[in-house]
C-alpha cells in the first residue's frame, strides 16, 4: 500500500476529549472516528488490527471445533421475556419498537438467541457436545462511555457458547475454553491473567475473567509473579490433549480480584516477594452457568436412558473491539503505538526518505515489490513530507520495522532497518531486509 492512496488522517495534535493513552493514540493515529457518544467508525488502519485480532480468534476457536455461526444484532424481546432478563437488564439494554409496534432489542449477548436456536437444532445426548460462537456487534447503552473502543456502547465481541449433557461434560468445554482464551490472548502478545470471578452452587470456580495488566484498567488484581511469566505457547506439547494440564496449573494459583480478594490466604499461598497487586483491564469472561437459560426456555434433551433433561451450557466472551485499546495500553511508547507483530495493520513502514531523487524512488518501490512478492504487509512511505514529519508518523502508528531509504544509502547499496519496539537501527543491504522479514 502506497501512503500517498491510503486514508490515513492522523492527528498532530493530542485530542483533548480522550483520558487514556489507548484512545487518544487511536485518534491520533487515524485508526477511529467517533460517531457519537460510545459509538466509533472503522478506518482503514484501525480495522486492519481489528480484523487481525479476528482472525487469531478464529483460529483459536476453530482449533478446539468450535463453529462460527451468526446470529441477528436485533432480537425480539418476547424471548428475553422467557428468560426473565427483559425486565432485569435495565437501562443498558437498547429497545426498540418496529413499524408493527413490535418489541425489539439490540443484543446485548446472545444467551436466549443461541439456546433457542439449539432448542430446535438437538434432541438428544448424541448432538452434543456441541460449541458454536459467533464474531457480533453488540450495544449496552452504558451509563458512562469511556476510554474510546475500550468501554463503548456499540462494540465488537466474540460471543461462544457450549452445550453439554451434563456438569462433566460442560466443564471439559470450559477447562478447553480456558486455555484457548490463555492461547488466543498470548498470540495477540497480551499476558491475560485469569481471575476468579464466581464461586457457583456446585462448588468449584464457574467463571473467569481475563484480565490484561494496566494502569488504566478498572479492576484490581491480585497474583503470583509466576503467572505474569507463565508462557502458555511454550508450554507442554500444547496439543488439546494437553490444555486440562495447563487448566489445572493455571487455576491452582491465587488470582482474585478485589471484591473476592483474602489477604490472608494470598499470603498463605504466594510468598510476599511473589506477591504482584496491579489493575487490569477485562478483556474476556467466561462462565459456566448449567441450565440457566436452558430451563426456562424449555432446551432439553433425552439422556442414553431416555430421560428429559435440560441441557448445560456455558458461555465464552472476548471484548475484540476493546482488545485493540488493550493492546496500545500495553504496548506504546512516548512517540506511538508499538504493535506487536501478529495484530499490526501492516508489518513494515517503508519509508523514501527523498522521493524527488530518482535512486531513491527506484530503491523504495523494488524493496516494496520483493517484499509484497515475499508475502510482507508493508506501508511505503512515498509521499512528499519532510523526513522528520515521516519519521514521526511511522513511529505513532507503530508498525513493527522501518525500512528507511536515503539517497546516501542508496549510493552504498545499502537501506536503514529499524526495530520499532527497541528502537534499534543497522545498515543493511536490501537482500538482507527481505531475507529477514519474510
Ligand atoms: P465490564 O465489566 O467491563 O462492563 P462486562 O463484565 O459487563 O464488562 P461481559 O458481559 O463479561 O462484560 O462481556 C464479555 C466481554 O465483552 C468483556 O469481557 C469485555 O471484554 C467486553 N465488553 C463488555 N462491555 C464492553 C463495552 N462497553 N465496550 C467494549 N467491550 C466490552
Ligand atoms: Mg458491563
Ligand atoms: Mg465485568
Ligand atoms: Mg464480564
Amino acid at each position: 500500500m502506497r501512503l500517498s492512496q491510503y486514508f490515513l488522517p492522523t492527528l498532530k495534535e493530542t485530542p483533548a476529549e480522550a483520558q487514556v493513552v489507548s484512545h487518544r493514540l487511536m485518534l491520533r493515529a487515524g485508526m477511529i472516528r467517533q460517531a457519537s457518544a460510545g459509538i466509533y467508525n472503522w478506518l482503514p488502519l484501525g480495522y486492519a488490527v481489528l480484523k487481525n485480532i479476528e482472525r487469531i480468534v478464529r483460529e483459536e476457536q476453530d482449533r478446539v471445533g468450535s463453529q462460527e455461526v451468526l446470529m441477528p444484532t436485533i432480537q425480539s424481546a418476547d424471548l428475553w421475556r422467557q428468560s426473565g432478563r427483559y425486565e432485569d437488564y435495565g437501562k443498558e439494554m437498547l429497545r426498540i419498537r418496529d413499524r408493527h409496534d413490535r418489541e425489539m432489542l439490540y443484543g446485548p449477548t446472545h444467551e436466549e438467541q443461541i439456546t433457542e436456536i439449539f432448542k430446535h437444532g438437538a434432541k438428544s445426548y448424541r448432538d452434543v457436545p456441541q460449541n458454536l460462537y459467533q464474531i457480533q456487534w453488540k450495544f449496552r447503552d452504558e451509563i458512562r462511555p469511556r476510554f474510546g473502543v475500550m468501554r463503548g456502547r456499540e462494540f465488537l465481541m466474540k460471543d461462544g457458547y457450549s452445550f453439554d449433557i451434563d456438569y462433566e461434560s460442560a466443564m471439559r468445554a470450559y477447562r478447553l475454553m480456558f486455555v484457548t482464551y490463555l492461547r488466543t490472548f498470548a498470540r495477540m502478545g497480551l499476558q491475560a491473567i485469569p481471575v476468579e470471578a464466581e464461586t457457583g452452587p456446585i462448588g468449584g470456580s464457574t467463571s473467569h475473567e481475563f484480565c490484561v495488566l494496566a494502569d488504566t484498567g478498572e479492576t484490581e488484581i491480585y497474583c503470583p509473579d509466576d503467572l505474569l511469566k507463565f508462557d502458555v505457547l511454550g508450554s507442554v506439547q500444547n496439543s488439546v490433549e494437553d490444555y486440562g494440564q495447563i487448566f489445572d496449573y493455571v487455576t491452582s494459583q491465587y488470582c482474585r480480584t478485589d471484591d473476592r480478594h483474602e489477604p490472608e490466604e494470598f499470603d498463605r499461598m504466594v510468598p510476599a516477594e511473589k506477591q504482584v497487586q496491579r489493575r487490569g483491564i477485562e478483556v474476556g469472561h467466561i462462565f459456566y452457568f448449567g441450565t440457566k437459560y436452558s430451563e426456562p426456555l424449555d432446551a432439553t434433551i433425552s439422556t442414553r436412558d431416555g430421560e428429559t433433561v435440560p441441557v448445560h451450557m456455558g458461555s465464552y466472551g472476548i471484548g475484540v473491539s476493546r482488545v485493540v485499546g488493550a493492546i496500545i495500553e500495553a504496548f506504546h511508547d512516548d512517540s506511538g503505538i508499538v504493535w506487536p507483530e501478529p495484530v499490526a495493520p501492516f508489518t513494515v513502514g517503508l519509508i523514501n526518505v527523498k522521493p524527488s531523487d530518482e535512486s531513491c524512488t527506484q530503491a523504495a518501490e523494488d524493496l516494496e515489490r520483493r517484499l509484497q512478492e515475499a508475502g510482507v504487509s508493508v506501508l511505503h512511505d512515498d509521499t512528499p513530507e519532510s523526513a522528520g514529519a515521516k519519521f514521526a508518523q511511522m513511529d505513532l502508528i507503530g508498525l513493527p520495522w522501518q525500512v528507511i531509504v536515503g539517497p546516501k544509502g542508496v549510493k552504498s547499496g545499502h537501506v536503514e532497518l529499524k526495530h520499532r519496539a527497541t528502537g534499534e537501527r543497522q545498515d543493511v543491504s536490501p537482500d538482507s531486509v527481505v531475507g529477514k522479514l519474510a
